[in-house]
């Protein structure tokens, strides 16, 4: 089943502010929450579908691979090597619902006392799936290789653990910035605007005494080497996602993933075109005319061509599994040979004079009949006008 258009499900447009999507989730969240429609079991879906398609356009990164792959993005398996965005789902409708409106005192009543704004909430939140591009050459594409690549990404703290606590400790104090509420509250004429608040990020708790070296997070920037390895058969556009290699989360949240786009680098002498390569080969006009062997690269180097007698321009000559390894099967391209007779240019009197009577030594029909067959249909054609 074809899955809706995220901006489609929240009504809004593929350049709305990041403000308009908080708020078309917030109305038509409060709308369809099943407590609200207990009959409408089509409620409890659309609520679902609300949830997914806030956690991913609320998130610049997410959104980002959505506008880009649309929900491939966040498919494990799908068409991006090595899986998808996310790996592990979508987070609980419930818990996205409750992280929108926590605190906000109001809302609990409204579903009759029910509300789910009133439990602990975790100071542990995941690290941040991270970006990587990387050039690789077409013989590393081709063979698959190791990569060592240099990251700067958030680490867990040595000092404290990723507690965030100076004695390793955790403990924690009501937050003096919204007092335990997770969430501030600025009233402009009629409307009143909630955000999360940035001191305790929306847990309404922090640290009572912050690790000097992390002041309280966790985790720290630090750059960091971690060597991947590449399968062979990737191509320009593939995607692989190593998990656990992203950014630590806060506080023994979980790690989050690391996503290395591939970038294939030109080739001097090979195109490719998904598995198969191929190349153009100037020949000498008399190795053409006489027929022979041609020697010609590949990947694993020369290959040798026999060339018939009266090899024309432009004829394609196919080495069998001299291409790239598919990424997902044994399956092995081509290499295709195109091969380009080179007309000799700036002769001298004597190499024209034997041109010439090599020309006149010729037996029209017999030796160039492609030449006299079209010089017979061009000549009716004339006619006939
Ligand atoms: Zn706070
Ligand atoms: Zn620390």
């Amino acid at each position: 089943m074809a899955k809706k258009d995220y901006y489609e499900i929240l009504g809004v447009s593929k350049d709305a502010t990041d403000d308009e999507i908080k708020k078309a989730y917030r109305k038509l969240a409060l709308k369809y929450h099943p407590d609200r429609n207990p009959d409408d079991p089509s409620a409890e879906e659309k609520f679902k579908e609300l949830g997914e398609a806030y956690e991913v356009l609320s998130d610049a990164d997410k959104r980002a691979a959505y506008d880009r792959f649309g929900h491939a993005a966040f498919e494990q398996g799908g068409p991006a090597a090595g899986g998808g965005y996310a790996g592990g789902g979508f987070q609980d409708p419930m818990d996205i619902f409750a992280q929108m409106f926590s605190g906000m005192g109001g809302f609990a009543d409204m579903f009759g006392g029910a509300g789910r704004g009133g439990q602990k909430r975790s100071t542990k939140r995941p690290g941040s799936d991270l970006r990587y591009d990387l050039d690789i050459t077409l013989e590393e594409a081709a063979k698959g290789c190791a990569k060592k690549l240099e990251i700067e990404r958030l680490v867990t703290c040595k000092t404290c653990h990723g507690t965030g606590a100076r004695d390793g400790k955790e403990a924690f104090k009501s937050c003096p910035t919204c007092q335990g509420r997770g969430i501030i509250t600025q009233q402009s004429g009629f409307f009143v605007q909630q955000s999360t608040c940035p001191t305790c990020h929306g847990t309404g708790e922090i640290i009572s005494d912050p690790c000097p070296v992390c002041r309280g997070e966790g985790r720290v920037r630090e750059d960091s080497h971690i060597t991947i390895r590449i399968p062979a058969g990737v191509a320009t556009g593939s995607q692989l996602r190593i998990a656990g290699e992203g950014d630590a989360g806060v506080h023994g949240g979980p790690t989050g993933d690391l996503h290395v786009f591939i970038d294939v680098k030109p080739h001097d002498i090979f195109q490719r075109e998904g598995n198969d390569l191929s190349c153009t080969v100037p020949v000498p006009l008399s190795l053409a005319v006489s027929g022979g062997r041609l020697k010609v690269p590949t990947l694993e180097g020369a290959a040798t061509i026999k060339l018939p007698e009266g090899t024309q321009n432009g004829m394609i000559f196919r080495l069998r599994g001299k291409g790239v390894k598919a990424l997902r099967s044994s399956d092995v391209g081509d290499m295709l040979v195109e091969v380009e007779v080179e007309i000799p240019s700036r002769l001298t009197k004597e190499q024209m004079d034997k041109l010439n009577a090599f020309a006149s030594a010729l037996d029209e029909n017999r030796n160039q009949p492609a030449c006299v067959e079209f010089a017979d249909k061009a000549a009716r054609y004339l006619k006939g006008k």
